[in-house]
């Protein structure tokens, strides 16, 4: 029996504001499930997976707009590069200037989001806040005509303590703010807080989010 996606799915709507995005995160499940929200008339769908993205991808409605929301692979992009729409988690100058190359190569124009290292658990990936800085100052992005840095992306800790998850969400707004100001006070598009998953999706709205990735509570527990 299949989850109740599309009551899901207007349950979740229904909790964001106007001028807050969804983006349905679709990895582990089946098309059947991306093809009911799709009915219900959702379009950005995301996926970690390389492989599992390009066979939806292939075998989908052509207008849904794909964002890789996981770590990615440098050897990988120029798999995604002709058809992804966001890549929402470029932790290092290496990828930037791969999706570049790749973007180039296609003749697009990638629009991307610089993940940032906040949450206190041990990962391997983001940009810690000196690292952030310093890829801007470096300023190699500003010769980039292939990729967009459309904004911030982050995740908050896994644990059930709102306020820690409240003041990680906070420090992610300030450094948009600041780095908004210093580098991109011109640039229109850069206007994206992707921040809010499942569990904590509604303290993010409170705290600034313009972009929600939610799986789980649409979808329904994921099968590994
Ligand atoms: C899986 C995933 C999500 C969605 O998580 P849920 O708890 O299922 O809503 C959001 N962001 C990233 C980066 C993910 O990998």
């Amino acid at each position: 029996m299949m989850y109740d996606v599309k009551g899901n799915l207007r349950q979740v709507l229904a909790n964001l504001p106007q001028d807050v995005r969804l983006v349905a995160i679709s990895k582990y499940h089946p098309n059947e499930y991306i093809e009911a929200a799709y009915e219900e008339g959702q379009r950005i769908f995301g996926e970690n997976h390389e492989q599992e993205l390009r066979q939806k991808h292939e075998s989908l409605p052509k207008d849904i707009r794909w964002h890789f929301i996981g770590h990615l692979q440098t050897n990988k992009v120029k798999f995604i590069a002709p058809y992804v729409t966001m890549i929402e988690a470029v932790d290092s100058l290496k990828l930037l200037q791969e999706i570049e190359k790749q973007a180039a190569k296609n003749n697009r124009v990638i629009d991307v989001l610089l993940e940032l290292h906040i949450a206190e658990e041990e990962t391997k990936y983001g940009l810690t806040d000196q690292a952030l800085y310093e890829l801007l100052d470096g300023g190699e992005w500003r010769e980039m005509t292939h990729v967009r840095i459309c904004g911030l992306m982050m995740m908050a800790s896994y644990v059930d303590d709102e306020r820690q998850i409240r003041s990680e969400f906070r420090h992610a707004k300030s450094l948009f703010d600041d780095v908004k100001s210093r580098y991109f006070s011109d640039a229109d598009y850069f206007c994206e807080r992707s921040w809010g998953m499942s569990h904590d999706y509604l303290i993010a709205v409170e705290e600034g989010s313009t972009m929600v990735r939610i799986g789980t509570i649409i979808f329904g527990p994921r099968v590994y």
